[in-house]
């Protein structure tokens, strides 16, 4: 199980191929301007580390879900643009991921220079995996590190395909990281495994909540998918977001698990917003009051109290998706609540998700916790115990 990792071999002047997740937020109106350059900076320590030790360094990383085709909206110039800030050296560009001319850029590279490829999502052939595309995609490159741990649950030619026409595969610091931190929630189960499972789709989540919920002692369901088990148990749910797809994976959890059943906990009350007519005003309910025209946006004041408790009896927490609508105050106070909890007990604590770990850097609290994962679907998808492709690629320690 064990992985090699960067430091357990030697890069220098090695041609070398990176696998970053600069997968990062642009600004809606102006798709040159970074919005959160967190990823970026996540990956400096083992970009620098290759870049001191004398590598031939080129990146590549994919960015949004272009359709197939070069979109420049989705370009990642400004990804290596900002790298190059970063760094304090330039970061040129490739037109491509591919091709004659990237060949080119990357067989006239230097060691210590860095070189940004363009979205590898540009092609289809990325997530096809397909063999031709991932050996144009590997080049010259003799080694390969992997420091994308969000990517490494989808077996594409960047994160897996390549590793078939690359001598050395290793992880980079940030994945390597994520192997040592998750492992403890992955080993958890029975007395003081506590689950958290929020956000919006039930659907999306259905796998992990089959596998975690027979293992863990407690599973705390809240934000929206919470109105899909209310539907799923003939509660009026009002204007809530609720969508068919997570009523029926909700009563489908609800129907085959029912030896399990107790060990889900559901929002008691929920804190609810007047949509029609749009007063803007606000009122707290149980959870069997929820009224036609009103909006359920987070979890209420006794199920803050009742998810808190839990947390603080537990020994393990996991934790994936906010409790409510927590972009918007006042709907944020039960992700709060909840946050407080995991940064007070004294239990392992990792949280995983994108809008989760934003939640708790939001907060200030990314250093309470044992480990903020960088992956969303990849560390449900570990934890839940299954292997990653991109992991199972690399080479044994
Ligand atoms: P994560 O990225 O942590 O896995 P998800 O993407 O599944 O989480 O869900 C997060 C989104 O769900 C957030 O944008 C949040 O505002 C939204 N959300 C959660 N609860 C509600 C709710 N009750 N009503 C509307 N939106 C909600
Ligand atoms: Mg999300």
């Amino acid at each position: 199980m064990a992985k090699k990792g960067l430091r357990q071999v030697d890069c220098a002047g090695k041609r070398t191929l990176v696998r970053v997740d600069f997968n990062v937020p642009l600004d809606k109106q102006d798709s040159t301007v970074i919005t959160d350059d967190t990823r970026i900076r996540a990956a400096l320590p083992t970009i620098q580390h290759l870049v001191d030790a004398g590598a031939i360094v080129t990146l590549c990383s994919h960015l949004g879900r272009p359709k197939d085709a070069p979109d420049s909206s989705m370009s990642l110039a400004p990804a290596a643009e900002r790298l190059g800030q970063l760094l304090g050296i330039e970061v040129p560009m490739a037109p491509d991921c591919v091709g004659d001319e990237v060949a080119q850029m990357r067989a006239d590279l230097q060691a210590g220079q860095v070189l940004m490829l363009e979205n590898t999502r540009f092609h289809r052939e990325e997530k096809k995996n397909d063999p031709d595309f991932a050996k144009a995609l590997a080049g010259d490159a003799e080694l390969f590190v992997d420091d994308a741990f969000g990517s490494m649950h989808r077996a594409h030619a960047s994160t897996v395909g390549v590793t078939e026409y690359i001598d050395v595969c290793v992880s980079g610091f940030l994945v390597e990281r994520e192997l040592e931190k998750l492992p403890p929630a992955r080993e958890a189960g029975g007395d003081g495994f506590v689950v958290i499972m929020g956000g919006a789709k039930v659907e999306d989540k259905i796998d992990a909540i089959k596998m975690l919920l027979p293992r863990a002692e407690r599973m705390i369901i809240g934000g929206a998918m919470s109105w899909a088990f209310f539907k799923a148990q003939g509660k009026e749910v009002g204007a809530s977001l609720c969508k068919p797809d997570s009523v029926e994976a909700a009563t489908e959890i609800l129907a085959n698990m029912a030896e399990h059943i107790d060990r889900l906990m559901l929002p008691v009350d929920v804190n609810m917003l007047q949509v029609d007519p749009d007063t803007g005003e606000t009122k707290f309910a149980p959870a069997d009051g929820i009224e036609p025209g009103w909006d359920a946006l987070d979890i209420g004041p006794e199920t803050r109290e009742l998810y808190g408790r839990a947390v603080k009896d537990a020994t393990v927490v996991f934790w994936n998706g906010p409790m409510g609508y927590f972009e918007k105050p006042p709907f944020d106070e039960g992700t709060v609540a909840l946050a407080q909890a995991l940064a007070e007990t004294d239990a392992y604590t990792v949280v995983g998700g994108g809008d989760s770990a934003a939640a708790m850097n939001q907060l200030g609290f990314e250093d309470k916790v044992s480990h903020v994962s960088t992956g969303g679907g990849a560390s449900i998808e570990f934890v839940q115990g299954d292997s990653l492709p991109g992991v199972d690629a690399l080479d044994d320690a």
